[in-house]
């Protein structure tokens, strides 16, 4: 395909880019891989309005206040009285936060809510971090168990279940596992039979690993109906309805997960949601809202243990300093914070570009489900931010466990604890690697079906560095070493794409380790860019800035070896040294010395200064 060099002016659109508001990536389906790297349009966390701030405020305060203080009888399914009757601590405890308005914070105004922004809804999320028995309780009520409604109910289940749920009066979940069908969601056993004067469904099955299942009310429920399966809204007080023992589990054991029978159990024809069918319409679009606020639990828990470390690592001396002295204890700790950061960034990211979409839409019938439309468009970002999001917190629990030696390993200091309870972020609303898969299978259904033209993108960049003329120009003031190098791991992960696309063409799905490869590098480069983004974006303070230094060249790394280990598996005869020496030449532009210890060093030491991470 004959074309000219491609010479990308960072910063700006190439000239020949269409005219946008936001660069073109704001619109999810992976568009970031081929816009500009610019901070234009990129929504970051000093960007909150003092309304966002408050809603921020009042969940940090109520989890402190409320929460955290209790966490022993939490963990321990303490049961409390209220009124004539007993009920488990953390019911009485999400109850409450439905009476402060923290549950409805995506509910329509009219059905009880606040009507909030998506922002608002996860910085909630954010915020109520710490407990994540309590965390889970409120999002399998809050999140899973209540949107499918807001979203697919019809006007009379909206009016009859919102203000109930908003206010937590009862308690929702979300029954889509069963014994046999876990990532393979959509292959439930569970059957729907209408009755013969068509007025009732007798839902009969088993789910599996229901939160909540042992003291929720109602569920949205997933069962065929003549082979098209369907979700319904069920209320679990129903006869036919049993519930089974508490499993015990590894972690979150303030929280409740049990498996649900349903035995013929009568529901009526009004409480099918949306039509018969319309199953993987609601469970993937839900699933996009629940992935999302996970992320964002993480990077609560995230800065709430870089607190307790940082507090620990104060107090504790040994060798006759505070352990946190030390300069070891400093590298993993910049690591954490660093890596704390770029969730931040990537994460607000996202939601500020659904944000933007959204508030385009006119209101009115069917507004819902154009939010679900727009969510559904960020299916691959919403898989970014859950891979980051639990894996960072992964990998910032181990250090944080470490860094308190003996001590993190017993219950009393919370690390041991966020420790157990984080090993569920990665398996639950779709395992990592299952959202690995649809991160890469997002991104080549938008190539093929145009809607990010990246594929005559890759094309310019193969073409360019076939000739060997990509050429990616140095650009000028802060950060731009950071700006180049995003540009060439861009170019990078493109050609590494393209040649997925050419050598695998539908047997891409067989290949899952080279679709695991392609997903880490586009996760590693969304995240450098939004970390790169939010510096800039604060004018690239000293600590942002040398965090985006160690985001980026540790992101830049990691994308070359990985592009290198596809290229090596897809290309294949005498074509892979020609291909892998201009993908080395790519990765080398701009690819200069950083001392990432002295980045480490600096960035924990500003944290250690203020006494906990204050980004
Ligand atoms: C504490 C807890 C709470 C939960 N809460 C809920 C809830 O409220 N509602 C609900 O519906 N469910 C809930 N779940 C279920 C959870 O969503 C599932 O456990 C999860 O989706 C994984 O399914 P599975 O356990 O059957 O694992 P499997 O699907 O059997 O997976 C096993 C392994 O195989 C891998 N694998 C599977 N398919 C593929 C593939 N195609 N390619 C490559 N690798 C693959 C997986 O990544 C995983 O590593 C909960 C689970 C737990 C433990």
């Amino acid at each position: 395909m004959g074309t000219p060099a491609v010479k990308v002016r960072e910063g700006t659109p190439p000239a020949d880019a269409p005219e946008t508001e936001a660069p073109a990536g704001a619109k999810g389906s992976g568009g970031f891989l081929t816009s500009p790297v610019s901070a234009a349009g990129v929504f970051v966390r000093e960007m909150f309005t003092p309304d966002q701030l408050d809603f921020a405020d009042t969940a940090r305060k109520f989890v402190d206040t409320e929460v955290l203080p209790r966490l022993d009888e939490i963990e321990h399914k303490k049961t409390v009285t209220v009124g004539d009757a007993e009920m488990l601590l953390v019911v009485q405890i999400l109850k409450k936060s439905g009476e402060l308005g923290l549950l409805g914070a995506e509910v329509p105004e009219e059905y009880g809510g606040l009507g909030l922004d998506k922002i608002t809804g996860m910085l909630i999320a954010e915020s109520m971090s710490g407990c994540p028995s309590f965390s889970t309780t409120v999002g399998a009520h809050a999140g899973i168990g209540t949107m499918p409604i807001v979203i697919f109910g019809n006007e009379e289940q909206k009016q009859r279940y919102l203000p109930l749920l908003a206010s937590a009066e009862i308690v929702s979940c979300y029954a889509l596992t069963e014994p046999g069908s876990g990532s393979d969601a959509l292959s439930g056993k569970t059957r729907a039979v209408l009755n013969a004067d068509g007025t009732h469904y007798a839902i009969t099955g088993e789910k599996m690993f229901i939160t909540n299942g042992a003291w929720a009310d109602i569920g949205i429920v997933f069962a065929g109906i003549d082979g098209k399966y369907s979700a319904f809204i069920v209320d679990l007080r129903s006869p036919g309805v049993s519930r089974g023992a508490e499993e015990k589990k590894m972690g979150l054991h303030g929280s409740s997960t049990t498996s649900l029978t349903f035995d013929g159990t009568l529901v009526p024809r009004e409480n099918l949601l949306g039509k018969p069918g319309d199953a993987a319409t609601i469970a993937l679009n839900i699933l996009n809202l629940g992935r999302m606020k996970l992320g964002f639990g993480s990077l609560g828990t995230c800065k709430f243990a870089i607190d307790r470390t940082v507090a620990y690592g104060r107090e504790r001396r040994q060798f006759g300093r505070p352990i946190i002295e030390f300069d070891m204890q400093k590298g993993k700790l910049g690591t954490m914070v660093a890596r704390t950061y770029a969730v931040d960034a990537l994460g607000y990211r996202v939601v500020g570009a659904i944000d933007a979409e959204i508030a385009k839409l006119p209101k009115g019938e069917g507004y819902q489900q154009a939010v679900a439309g727009v969510l559904r468009n960020f299916a691959l970002e919403a898989s970014i931010l859950k891979i980051a999001g639990s894996e960072t917190l992964h990998d910032v629990l181990d250090s944080a466990v470490k860094m308190h030696g003996g001590y993190g390993f017993v219950e009393e200091y919370h690390v041991e604890r966020l420790a157990r309870d984080n090993v569920i972020d990665m398996i639950y609303e779709g395992t990592n690697d299952i959202n690995r898969m649809v991160i890469v299978d997002s991104l080549v259904r938008a190539i093929y079906g145009g809607v990010i033209g990246s594929r005559e993108y890759m094309e310019q960049v193969d073409s360019a560095l076939r000739t060997g003329r990509l050429e990616i120009p140095a650009v000028d003031g802060p950060l731009g070493q950071e700006v180049a190098r995003v540009a060439a791991a861009k170019r990078a992960v493109a050609f590494a794409v393209n040649e997925m696309i050419l050598n695998c063409g539908t047997d891409i799905k067989n290949e899952q380790q080279v679709m695991q490869a392609i997903a880490d590098a586009l996760i590693a480069l969304y995240g450098m860019e939004s970390t790169l983004a939010r510096a800039l974006a604060g004018r690239a303070r000293p600590i942002p800035a040398a965090i985006a230094r160690l985001i980026v060249h540790e992101g830049s790394q990691a994308i070359a070896r990985l592009t290198a280990e596809v290229l090596s598996h897809v290309v294949t005869g005498g074509r892979l040294p020609a291909k892998l020496a201009r993908l080395d030449a790519l990765n080398r532009q701009h690819g200069a010395v950083v001392d990432t210890m002295a980045l480490r060093t600096r960035i924990a030491d500003s944290v250690i200064e203020a006494g906990k991470y204050n980004l």
